[in-house]
């Protein structure tokens, strides 16, 4: 359902006017089902798609364009938009309709500082409380990305698993749904770092020296050096904010996940 509901967007991206050939795209239309069930799906297609970035931060949402790719009623497609409106990840776009949201800097600096925090505590818990299996598995996730092709929406996706993987360690529930609900906020922020120069190899180096820390149990490294990559993460943000147009005045860019 999801990578149909990508060629969809990918079909919206083409020249900015809505082109949609569901044939050429191999669409299919999502299964006959409730009303309910079909807006539960269109909610989690389209979160999906914003999550992993095939719908980019201030990108249009046409609600009549996917009802007719997805073959299914207005209501269901609107539940959908509406919940992902109290989300906080669909926005009302100037001149009518709804976008996909986007930051502001202010709201990109906040992020950050929470993330800052937030993955420094896991890497200074994971040090704590992570057992020797959990370990095991942070430094396999690690040497597994050593030969890795430079991919940075591939990349993206393994950081994901790695600072996943170093959340469960760290053992707290709260933490936790925190971080889980930064990623939502997270997945507006439009390209993935892992896109800048020089940032995949940097980013190993990085991962490496905090599961290391968190190997010797050594709490305060692991905390320090967990905060200063996300730090770095920032810095390349804002590089990138500042090289990059808004969307909608540039050609469409690869389909990627954030860092
Ligand atoms: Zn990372």
């Amino acid at each position: 359902m999801h990578a149909f509901v990508y060629n969809v967007i990918r079909s919206l991206r083409s020249g900015g006017t809505a082109i949609l050939d569901s044939a050429a795209l191999g669409l299919a239309p999502l299964a006959p089902a409730s009303g309910e069930r079909l807006a539960e799906q269109a909610y989690q297609a389209l979160r999906a798609a914003i999550q992993d970035g095939a719908l980019e931060p201030g990108q249009r949402i046409p609600e009549l364009e996917l009802c007719g790719l997805l073959k299914i009623s207005r209501t269901p497609v609107r539940e959908a938009l509406r919940r992902l409106q109290s989300d906080g990840m669909v926005v009302h776009a100037a001149g009518g309709g709804l976008a996909v949201a986007q930051h502001d800097l202010p709201a990109i600096t906040e992020l950050y500082d929470l993330r800052e925090g937030l993955e420094g505590t896991a890497a200074a818990l994971a040090a704590h409380h992570a057992d020797r299996a959990e370990i095991a598995a942070l430094e396999a996730i690690v040497a597994s990305h050593r030969g890795l092709p430079g991919d940075p929406a591939l990349h993206a996706r393994e950081n994901k698993i790695l600072h996943g993987a170093i959340y469960r360690a760290a053992h707290n529930r709260f933490l936790l749904k925190s971080l889980q609900s930064l990623h939502d906020s997270l997945a507006l922020l439009g390209r993935t770092t892992f896109a800048a120069p020089g940032r995949i190899d940097a980013a190993l180096t990085e991962h490496a020296a905090i599961v290391a820390a968190i190997a010797r149990r050594d709490a305060p490294e692991a905390d320090r050096l967990a905060r200063l990559h996300v730090r770095h993460a920032y810095e390349i943000r804002l590089e990138q904010m500042m090289r990059e147009p808004p969307f909608g005045s540039r050609a469409a860019i690869p389909k990627g996940t954030r860092a």
